[in-house]
């Protein structure tokens, strides 16, 4: 049995949750999802992985819950029993000493939504509990050099929200989080499709449809999909075909509100540290980051170069590793003005 648990780094995002383990790297990489019983206890029946394939597929009695939001935690007791069965996967239960936890959380969330995962986090059996901002987190990650004295802008596209923020000297300067990302997406495919087709399709097929066909500018040689969905007049089962000109059509306002983001952060910025991003650019991360075109568009819409993280989805778990691996040090120096505990 070890004394002291290892520290902890979790990215809690609202599609999918990373665990970093100190010396280890990262080790869980699965959906933010639990299947539970629907009576009284809401028996756990399945967390992450397991549970995604049971997405759209449960029988009565049993539910799938997403406990995160638009980054911010809708079911309390879920998102712990989430984040116990991830710390357990991740190190084991046989330790006297509880972990440190380590947590990333978007920037726009009120102080009381911050506290829900905090409380959250404590309750799930960390022994300390430190949050940083995810963008910092994302950008330490990515390997930008956030202590310098030069500004770096870093836009997270998660499943639920889309973070925005400009770094400097070790801290945030300026932020702005919205609550649009991938699931937006996938939302509006779901709605482009019910009103061109009459088709009612699912929120996975509409995420495939995203990855297959999705472009957040018009693609050239035009691609085309077959999808399955529920034909609304006659209610059976019904195929139709799609086009990836209509998916950039379905996506086209979630992709625009994500440009408005950028641009509300870039015309608050201060000039000296403006010019930085104009020299250094515009990193790209989190899943959305992937969608084909997304960097091109940013850049031929601002005219600023726009370079897509290394590691989009890892990142920020990446970012809280490189904490933690270097926790005594940041401490010493004084450099941990980012973090806050609780
Ligand atoms: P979060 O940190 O908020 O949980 P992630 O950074 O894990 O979110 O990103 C998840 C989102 O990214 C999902 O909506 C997913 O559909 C989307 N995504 C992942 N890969 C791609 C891709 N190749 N193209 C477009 N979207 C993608
Ligand atoms: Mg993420």
């Amino acid at each position: 049995m070890a004394f002291v648990a290892h520290d902890l780094g979790i990215d809690l995002g609202t599609s999918n949750t990373l665990v970093y383990v100190k010396g280890k790297g990262i080790v869980v990489s699965e959906p933010t999802i639990v299947v539970v019983e629907s009576s009284n206890e809401r028996r756990v029946r399945a967390v992450g992985d397991d549970a995604k394939i049971m997405l759209g597929r449960t029988t009565e009695g049993v539910m799938a819950v997403r406990p995160m939001r638009e980054g911010v935690i809708t079911d309390f007791d879920m998102t712990q029993i989430l984040l116990q069965y991830f710390t357990r996967k991740a190190i084991g239960s046989s330790y006297l000493v509880k972990p440190r936890l380590f947590l990333t959380y978007p920037c726009s969330i009120s102080g009381i939504e911050r506290r829900a995962v905090m409380e959250a986090a404590k309750y799930s059996g960390g022994r300390k509990v430190f949050l940083v901002e995810k963008p910092f987190a994302a950008a330490l990650g990515s390997g930008l050099p956030v202590f310098d004295p030069s500004g770096c802008m870093i836009v997270d596209i998660g499943g639920g929200t889309t973070d925005v923020s400009v770094i400097s000297l070790g801290g945030v300067v300026i932020s702005h989080s919205i609550r649009v990302g991938g699931i937006k997406m996938d939302e509006a495919i779901i709605n482009f499709i019910k009103r061109e087709f009459n088709i009612l399709i699912g929120d996975r097929t509409a995420e495939e449809v995203k990855l297959d066909l999705g472009a957040a500018l018009p693609i050239r040689e035009e691609r085309r999909a077959r999808i399955r969905g529920r034909d609304m007049v006659t209610n059976l089962p019904q195929t139709t075909e799609i086009t990836s000109t209509q998916i950039y059509q379905a996506i086209h306002e979630p992709c625009m509100a994500i440009l408005s983001a950028i641009k509300w952060v870039l015309e608050r910025t201060l000039p000296e540290l403006a010019a930085d991003v104009m020299h250094n650019g515009i990193y790209i991360t989190g899943g959305g980051s992937l969608l084909y075109g997304m960097d091109q568009m940013i850049a031929s819409e601002l005219g600023i170069p726009v370079l897509l993280a290394k590691e989009p989805m890892d990142c920020a778990a990446l970012g809280l590793g490189n904490i933690i691996e270097n926790f005594d040090l940041l401490q010493h120096l004084g450099r941990t003005s980012f973090l806050k505990q609780g």
